[in-house]
């Protein structure tokens, strides 16, 4: 089991380091960075499991880091708010925030909420081997896949393509992680495999790039599947 990763924005490098330790000693791990731009980069390129996000940022808003970062991902962000600022809280969280902890905050409890979220977010994501996206019924111990009740013949790339992006469906999966994926480390240049690869897919799923119902391209960084609701077997 790997460790699950958290990005700690934070300009503060005191209360970064102070993260960093308390993280690293509960078996996270720990990317930081200071500035609300790298924040969205290092979402995209390392795909943490959870963000914790100081709001007060020098140069953009910590506000705008999670519009911009809910546009294609729906990992779990924990807000540092300054202050009992009610109103700065309301507003990350209708942003897209999951929770907050107000600076001065203690570590257990920041703990206890980053515990909760992650699991979370694991139950949705194994939720079943069964998932539904519409007309769309995806198998995931049969490795079968129809298509409004009729079965698709997908090549063994093609299956493996949807299973990744399913599985995560509502987050971003980056180029990157699918080239690893299905074609191995030596192979994270070849983008036009995935493009190919993803114009087959489309094909067989009757998706039109240009609206599509299961297959969304995030311009420059990768793929985010429809959300996809898992079945319970049998039913
Ligand atoms: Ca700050």
């Amino acid at each position: 089991m790997s460790r699950p990763r958290i990005l700690v924005v934070e300009d503060d490098s005191r209360i970064r380091k102070f993260l960093r330790i308390s993280l690293e000693a509960n078996a996270y791990d720990v990317v930081e960075c200071r500035l609300g731009e790298e924040a969205l980069e290092l979402c995209a390129q390392i795909q943490p499991e959870l963000m914790i996000l100081d709001l007060g940022l020098p140069d953009i808003d910590g506000q705008d880091v999670i519009r911009r970062l809910r546009e294609w991902s729906g990992i779990p962000v924990i807000v540092l708010s300054v202050r009992a600022e009610d109103a700065e809280k309301v507003t990350a969280l209708d942003a897209g925030a999951d929770d907050y902890v107000t600076k001065p905050f203690s570590i257990s409890e920041l703990i206890a909420r980053v515990r909760v979220l992650l699991r979370k977010s694991t139950a949705q994501q194994g939720a079943g081997s069964l998932l539904r996206c519409g007309d769309l019924l995806i198998d995931l111990i049969r490795r079968r896949v129809s298509l409004a009740g009729r079965d698709l013949a997908l090549t063994r790339k093609e299956y493996e393509l949807l299973r990744l992006l399913s599985v995560r469906s509502g987050h971003v999966v980056t180029h990157d992680q699918i080239l690893r994926e299905i074609w191995g480390p030596a192979h994270l240049e070849d983008i036009h495999y995935l493009r190919i690869l993803v114009r087959h897919l489309r094909q067989k799923l009757t998706d039109e790039p240009s609206a599509p119902r299961y297959v969304h391209t995030v311009q420059g960084v990768g793929y985010r599947f429809e959300d996809c609701e898992p079945v319970s077997d049998g039913a």
